[in-house]
Order: structure tokens, then C-alpha cells, then sequence
């Protein structure tokens, strides 16, 4: 008898309590979560590796008979350590190392034939792999996200028992399967976690994708469906008082801006509730279209919110819409979990997540926007819905532009407004790859923009162990993450802001006032030091993350990014929008810690695209069809198998699901897959 696919992973023998709870976090409860907890990676085993041309810092596995084997401790921290030399057929040799696992001795016996698994490096002149995986047969080996408490290893044991155990029941109409000669669901969820052959992967994604994408389309058009019928609450103000707030703008709209801001007052008159993205680049303006819509819904009597990430970003819009909107009589309040100013009788509030944790109702509230709309879950939008009766007008503004084209194919004209060009005084920021070494033309243009009087952002990929362990620790075998680990440790100095404003204090006193400001600051510190670097009392800002999205320093004209190979394109450029936001000249360094081609080429796309759009191209491109993990683009749903640079398929899945859908339409609309709360990149 096999378990349906709802059954808990509790049952799976050798998940307890603890397994339980790490797969909990992981964000899996059910057989279906764990079948779709997809491998990152698959190794192939069955596929060795000549030891003489190892690719270093990349994964492999090498066929290798034992030569020697001894157990000592490690010169640095005096743990116990198995050191081996294999030898491959070619005759070539390698060291392995394996720290507290002295127990494989045991196995690795002087003349036995063993799979070794893991990433090579040249370490005194020896090509080494740390803590390589030992596998006995050649097979593909399926290598999964992790967590503390459940490695790799455990993931393949339990959808091993889940395969065989669990009904694995077709999902989309049978006929539908066969009309697109796809893969069984049971089928591609053993080919993509068992492949006997890579090509099995292939034809499993395939059908995977087909079905994400279809449901995708199946919700965005059910979603439609409900908002037709859902009444909209209609914004009545007069349109005097839309050019009276355009008019008293200290600048001329773009044409963007103006048509976005038509395009939403339409909308928001039409009775139905709008659900719009704005798509800009950073530095378009994205949050004065808000301010002017917001002051539109004031006067004709409603409230609107605006939902920031962060608290500096609440203050900072605080202030610079009531700059814009005070002269209309709109009364700006603040909600954050550490302030609450002016909620009484007040036409916009701005705020961070806890307007959403209180439940506290705004009777009047009519319009929400969401700025930089990738921090908000789908829930959190939800419990704002039902703030009100009628279901409220929504913005959602993003944090990195989306190509128009594929904007279109995922949501369709009517639902989104492009701000495609900047406001008229701005130059384009220049772009520099720096390599190790040659930090020099930092240090130059550092004191020459000071000099003129600018101020500069430098900002530090992490700020301790922990924090970095979090981020890297769900990326590959838990050994051969420790060995990425201690490679860079050894290797590399890496820089964390405090030791980087120690230094810069100390070398170059020149540079003025140095402040660090990162997310283990409370929010009034880091407040005050924005407020200071806004102020122009702060000359150098060494940050971590923190300031990547919205903050806005129209003095600052010098933007360092070190350690840039361990950001995305899309935070890269968000990190590069904070400059350039003036008619001043401005500058951003991107200083790798380490020269690869792969790394180079990835961040020379920052240097030939000043442009969101292009950058956001160039990124899904190199991304490439089914590439597994991924950070998450703003405004696009987390496709996890298909790509979003196939608008072909993404276009003929599109019509088969809305054909199906009016075929069928009772079928899907209590279709469980079909709840509108999840992946429609905010839009449902
Ligand atoms: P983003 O789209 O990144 O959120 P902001 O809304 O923060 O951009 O705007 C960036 C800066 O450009 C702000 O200082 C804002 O006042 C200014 N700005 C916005 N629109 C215009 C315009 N049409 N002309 C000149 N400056 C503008
Ligand atoms: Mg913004």
C-alpha cells in the first residue's frame, strides 16, 4: 500500500524530531514538498576525471586506487586528520584530506579502488581535495540544498523511500500529458532525483517545467477571472487635483512617469481594484508616481499605505513624500516597529512589515503600494486585502527592472507600467572592473570626488561567521562546503565592514568621516547614520547589504563594491543605483576578491549595460534554461525548473493552459494547484 503525497515526512524511518524540523525549514512538510525539493546539482560519478587536469574550485569526481593512508592532527587547530594519496589509472597522484573522520581508515585501505567526489585545488604544489565524498559505484549523484540537520546525503536516503513508498499520482489531465508527449509526474520525479543518464534530467525537467508554467497561467488567469468580478473601490477625485500635484513637482515628470501615472488613475476609477506593476530601473523615479496617485486617493477621501523593506526606507520616503505632498494638505505618518507618528487622520502611511503584523484595521485604506516588492510574501499582500472590504488598488514597484518582452509574455500589457527613461539630467554612471591588486584607481577617484566635495558607499560582501555561514550553507554536500570554506579562509582575507573601517581610519585619515552602518545595528543607529551621510557629515559609508534597496544620497557619486563576485547582477546594479542620482558625474568599482573568467565575464555585463533592463537581460541569459537555485528576481515568479529567457515555451504554455482552462473550467478552478497564493511574482 503505498502513502499518498500529502502524507507527513515524519513517516520516512529516520526522520525524527530533529530531521523533521530542519526539513520543516526547508520549507518541507509533506512526501509532495520533499519530491519537490529538486537536486542543485547532479554529479556524475559515473564519468572520472583524469587527476593531471582537474579543474580547481569546480567539482569532479576522479576513479583512484589508495597508495597511503595515515591519521595525524592539522597543524592550525589540532584536529584529528586522515590524509590519503590515491593514484589515478594514468598513474597521477593527489592528496585527500578529511578532518574528525578518522573512522575511514577503516575503509580506505592501501590498494582498494574507491570514487572520490569533490572539488580539487592546488594546495603546496599538490593538486588536493578537502573532505571528497567516497562513493563506491559509478552512478549520478543527486546533490541537494541542505540545512543544518539534514545533509545531502539523509535528502537522497529519504526520496529514495519516498519514490518507492509514496503514490505518485498524475497531476494534470491525462490527456493533457499525452496531447504533449510529456513524462508521467511519477516518471520525471524518478528521473530528476534517480537519473540512470543526464538525459533523463532533461525530459524530467521538461515535463516539470511544462507544469509549473502551466499552472502559472492556470492562477494568473483564474486570478483575472476573480478580479473581474470583485468590485474595485472608485477613486473619485477630480482631475484638477492630479495636475495640481503634478504641477507643484520641483521637476518635470519623464514620459514614463506621466503615462504610468495616467494608466493608475484609470484604474483606479474603473470600479474594479487595480493590481499594477511599475517596472523601472533604479533611479527612474518610481516612488514620486506613487506620491502623486497617493495624493490623488486623499483627496477624493481614502487612506493609502506604502510598504517599504526596510525602516531607514520608511523614514526616508516619509520625508521625501511629505516634501511633495505637504503644500496638498496630505498628512504623512510613519508606522514601523520602532516608531508610530501621525496615524491619526492620516492620508498616507508608510511603513515597513508591522503594519501588517498589527491587525489593526484603516477603514479608509483604498490603495497600497509596495516598494521593492520582492521582501513581501504573497500572505503578507493577502492579509492587506483584507484590511478593508473592498479589495484596495495595488502598486507593486520593483527593485529590478524585468525585460519588457518578458514582462508581456508573463503578465500582459494592461498590468504594467515601464519607466524606461531617467530623469533628463543624468549622466551614466561609469562602470570599472578593478582587479586584486590595483586598487589604486579607487584611491584616486575616492579623493577627487572628495575634493569636489561627494561622498562615497563601499560595501563589504558579510560581516561575521555566522551571517556567512547562513548565506553559503545551503549550497552544496556539507563536506564539500566545509572544503569552499576553508579554502577561502585560508586564502583569502575577507572583509568584514568593521575591519574595513578600522583600516580605511587608519590608512587613509584623509578621507574624513568614515561610518559603518550593517544589519546588526539597531534601527535608531542606523538611522542616524544615514540621516548623517544624508547630511553630508558622513564622507565614507561602509556597508553591508543593508543599503542595497530604495536609500537615496544625492551628494554620494563614488560607489566601491568589494568582494563583487558574491552578488547577483540584479544586487550589483541596485548596489551601483545608489550613485548617479544627480547631475553629477559618478563612479562604480567592482572589486573582485578573486580573477576568473566566469567571474570577469559575469560583472563585465555591469560594465557594458548601464541600463536595468539590458542588465536583467544579460542576467537570465547567463543564468541559462533550468539552471538550479538562483536568486529570485523581483515581479517574476520563482520558476524553479523553467527558464524565463524561453518566451516560445513560456508563450505556447500560456495559450494551452487558458485552452484548457475554458475547456475545463470547473476542473481547475477547485483545482488545489490552483490557489492563487503563490507564485505569480506578486500578482495574483
Ligand atoms: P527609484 O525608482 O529608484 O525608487 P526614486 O523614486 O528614489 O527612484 O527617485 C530617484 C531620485 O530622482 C529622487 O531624488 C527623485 O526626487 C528624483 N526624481 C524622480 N523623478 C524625477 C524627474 N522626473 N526629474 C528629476 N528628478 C526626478
Ligand atoms: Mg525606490
Amino acid at each position: 500500500m503505498n502513502y499518498p503525497v500529502n502524507e507527513s515526512v515524519r513517516i520516512i524511518p529516520g526522520v525524527g524530531e530533529v530531521a523533521q524540523s530542519a526539513l520543516e525549514r526547508l520549507g518541507i512538510t509533506s512526501m509532495k514538498d520533499l519530491l519537490n525539493w529538486f537536486p542543485r546539482a547532479y554529479l556524475d560519478a559515473s564519468r572520472p576525471q583524469p587527476i593531471r587536469s582537474l579543474p580547481y574550485g569546480q567539482l569532479a569526481a576522479v576513479h583512484g586506487t589508495v597508495d597511503q593512508v595515515e591519521t595525524r592532527r592539522s597543524r592550525s587547530r589540532g584536529v584529528p586528520m586522515l590524509e590519503a594519496v590515491v593514484r589515478d589509472e594514468a598513474g597521477s597522484v593527489m592528496r585527500l584530506r578529511w578532518f574528525n573522520q578518522s573512522f575511514l581508515k577503516q575503509k580506505l585501505k592501501p590498494g582498494t579502488k574507491w570514487i572520490f567526489i569533490g572539488v580539487a585545488n592546488r594546495f603546496q604544489g599538490e593538486t588536493q581535495m578537502l573532505s571528497p565524498l567516497i562513493e563506491e559505484v559509478p552512478r549520478i549523484l543527486s546533490v541537494y540544498g541542505q540545512t543544518k540537520g539534514v545533509t545531502s546525503k539523509m535528502m537522497r536516503g529519504y526520496l529514495d523511500w519516498a519514490l518507492r513508498r509514496v503514490d505518485l499520482a498524475e497531476s494534470l489531465p491525462p490527456a493533457l500529458v499525452e496531447r504533449n508527449g510529456l513524462l508521467s509526474k511519477a516518471e520525471a520525479w524518478h528521473g530528476i532525483h534517480q537519473p540512470m543518464k543526464m538525459a533523463d534530467v532533461q525530459s524530467a525537467r521538461h515535463r516539470l517545467a511544462f507544469e509549473e508554467v502551466f499552472w502559472f497561467f492556470i492562477r494568473m488567469a483564474l486570478g483575472r477571472e476573480e478580479r473581474q468580478q470583485e468590485g474595485g473601490i472608485v477613486i473619485s477625485a477630480p482631475l484638477d487635483v492630479l495636475r495640481e500635484a503634478v504641477a507643484g513637482l520641483p521637476f518635470e515628470l519623464t514620459a514614463g512617469q506621466k503615462r504610468a501615472i495616467w494608466d493608475s488613475v484609470q484604474d483606479m476609477r474603473s470600479g474594479r481594484p487595480m493590481t499594477r506593476l511599475l517596472n523601472g530601473d533604479v533611479g527612474s523615479g518610481k516612488t514620486v508616481v506613487a506620491a502623486v496617485l497617493a495624493a490623488v486617493v486623499a483627496k477624493a477621501g481614502h487612506q493609502s499605505v506604502l510598504l517599504v523593506p526596510t525602516e531607514i526606507l520608511a523614514k526616508q520616503h516619509a520625508q521625501s513624500i511629505d516634501a511633495l505632498l505637504s503644500r496638498l494638505g496630505c498628512r504623512v505618518a510613519i508606522w514601523t516597529a520602532a516608531q508610530k507618528d501621525g496615524l491619526e487622520g492620516a492620508d498616507i502611511i508608510i511603513g515597513t512589515q508591522a503594519v501588517l503584523q498589527e491587525a489593526f484595521s484603516l477603514p479608509r485604506l483604498a490603495f497600497v503600494v509596495i516598494d521593492e516588492q520582492h521582501r513581501f510574501g504573497v500572505r503578507q499582500r493577502q492579509v492587506l486585502r483584507r484590511q478593508s472590504t473592498q479589495a484596495p488598488h495595488i502598486l507593486s514597484m520593483t527593485a529590478t527592472p524585468i525585460p519588457r518582452t518578458l514582462a508581456l509574455a508573463l503578465y500582459g500589457d494592461l498590468q504594467v507600467s515601464f519607466l524606461r527613461d531617467k530623469p533628463k539630467d543624468r549622466l551614466p554612471v561609469m562602470t570599472y572592473l578593478v582587479r586584486p591588486g590595483q586598487k589604486a584607481v579607487v584611491h584616486q577617484r575616492i579623493v577627487t570626488e572628495q575634493a569636489a566635495g561627494h561622498q562615497v558607499f563601499i560595501i563589504c560582501p558579510l560581516i561575521e561567521e555566522k551571517e556567512r555561514k547562513e548565506a553559503g550553507g545551503a549550497s552544496a554536500e556539507p563536506a564539500l562546503f566545509e572544503i569552499l570554506d576553508e579554502v577561502e579562509q585560508g586564502n583569502r582575507e575577507r572583509k568584514t565592514v568593521l575591519r574595513e573601517v578600522e583600516r580605511l581610519r587608519k590608512e587613509h585619515p584623509e578621507y574624513g568621516v568614515i561610518e559603518p552602518i550593517h544589519g546588526k545595528m539597531k534601527a535608531e543607529e542606523k538611522r542616524a547614520v544615514m540621516d548623517r551621510m544624508a547630511k553630508g557629515e558622513v564622507q565614507v559609508l561602509v556597508a553591508t547589504s543593508v543599503i542595497e534597496v530604495g536609500v537615496d544620497v544625492p551628494g554620494a557619486t563614488v560607489m566601491v563594491i568589494e568582494g563583487a563576485e558574491r552578488f547577483g547582477l540584479a544586487q550589483l546594479h541596485q548596489f551601483r543605483g545608489r550613485v548617479g542620482r544627480s547631475s553629477y558625474q559618478s563612479y562604480c568599482f567592482l572589486c573582485p576578491t578573486l580573477m576568473a573568467p566566469a567571474i570577469s565575464g559575469r560583472l563585465q555585463v555591469l560594465v557594458d549595460h548601464g541600463s536595468g533592463f539590458e542588465v536583467a537581460e544579460a542576467d537570465l541569459a547567463l543564468r541559462g534554461p533550468g539552471e538550479l537555485g538562483g536568486s529570485i528576481q523581483s515581479g517574476l515568479p520563482d520558476f524553479r525548473m523553467a527558464s524565463l529567457t524561453d518566451l516560445s515555451f513560456l508563450q505556447e504554455v500560456k495559450e494551452k493552459a487558458e485552452a484548457a482552462l475554458s475547456e475545463h473550467f470547473e476542473f481547475f478552478k477547485n483545482h488545489p494547484e490552483a490557489t492563487y497564493s503563490k507564485n505569480t511574482g506578486g500578482l495574483e
